[in-house]
């Protein structure tokens, strides 16, 4: 009789969680990437995947039992702090292990300008005026920044965001190499910057920039949360899950 492989769900959310993806589908792994479902034409992963929302915890809960899941991946985006509380609470109340990748977050350097914040909100009090502010924050966070401002605000992002943005220039692009972001930066006489600490490479672009022209970042700080087990890379992700189910890799 066949042995069933043990299930592996990925919530997916970086790009690193791709990469994962396709290191654990070569394994004898059945495993299914979760996506959000923000994004009209998602890249999809390798392996099994499904889209949309679980319904909170419970519904969360029920997808576990009913999938047979033996192990979460948490490699969500740092912000995202919903899916990962949820995924802790659904692995507490079923027993299934969890582990979070989870990046480093980028550490200050001599030439960095930042001020530290813990919320979008206090980000957004310290707007200075009549400056042209850029906004690095993705389509979902601009809300805080929109009422009573009396600066220029610039947002980039992939895809156009749902809400009303008024008065808000809107650039679709991703995020470029450090060269790429000083043109950007220069570009548009960028005066500050407003980030969140999300760590890894693919958005750092900005920041060393930033350093590299003398320009001020107002920095989001990253929320920590304890009682989940971090891995900082795909390879230590990829290796708890051979420890878990004794696999070679
Ligand atoms: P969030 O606030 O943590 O999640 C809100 C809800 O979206 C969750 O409660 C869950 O719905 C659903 N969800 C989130 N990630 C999911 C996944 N991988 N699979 C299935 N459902 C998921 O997250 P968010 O900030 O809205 O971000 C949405 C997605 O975009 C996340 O996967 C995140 O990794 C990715 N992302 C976010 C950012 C960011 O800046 N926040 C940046 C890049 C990518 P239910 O409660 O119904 O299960």
């Amino acid at each position: 009789m066949p042995v069933s492989k043990p299930n592996i769900l990925l919530l997916g959310g970086i790009t690193e969680a791709y990469e994962l993806a396709e290191q654990l589908c070569h394994l004898p792994l059945r495993v299914i990437t979760s996506l959000a479902g923000r994004t009209q034409t998602p890249r999809l992963p390798q392996g099994e995947w499904r889209s949309g929302g679980f319904g909170g915890v419970d519904g969360l809960i029920h997808y576990l039992t009913h999938e047979k899941i033996d192990f979460i991946i948490d490699a969500t985006h740092p912000f995202a702090f919903e899916m990962t509380k949820n995924a802790l609470a659904a692995a507490q109340a079923t027993g299934i292990p969890l582990i979070r990748l989870e990046r480093p977050l980028w550490q200050k350097q001599v030439g960095d300008n930042w001020t530290e914040v813990e919320t979008l909100e206090d980000a957004a009090k310290l707007l200075p005026k009549e400056k042209i502010v850029f906004l690095a924050l993705g389509r979902q966070h601009l809300a805080p920044f929109l009422n009573g401002r009396n600066c220029q605000l610039i947002a980039r992002m992939i895809e156009k965001p749902e809400m009303e943005t008024d008065g808000v220039q809107i650039i679709l692009a991703k995020p470029g190499t450090t060269e790429e972001e000083k043109a950007f930066l220069k570009d548009h006489h960028i005066d500050i910057i407003v980030a969140r600490n999300s760590g890894g490479k693919p958005s750092y672009g900005k920041i060393a920039a930033a350093r590299e022209l003398g320009l001020p970042v107002i920095m989001i700080s990253r929320a920590p949360l304890p009682q989940l087990q971090i891995v900082e890379t795909v390879d230590a992700a990829a290796n708890a899950v051979c420890q878990a189910f004794r696999l070679s890799e």
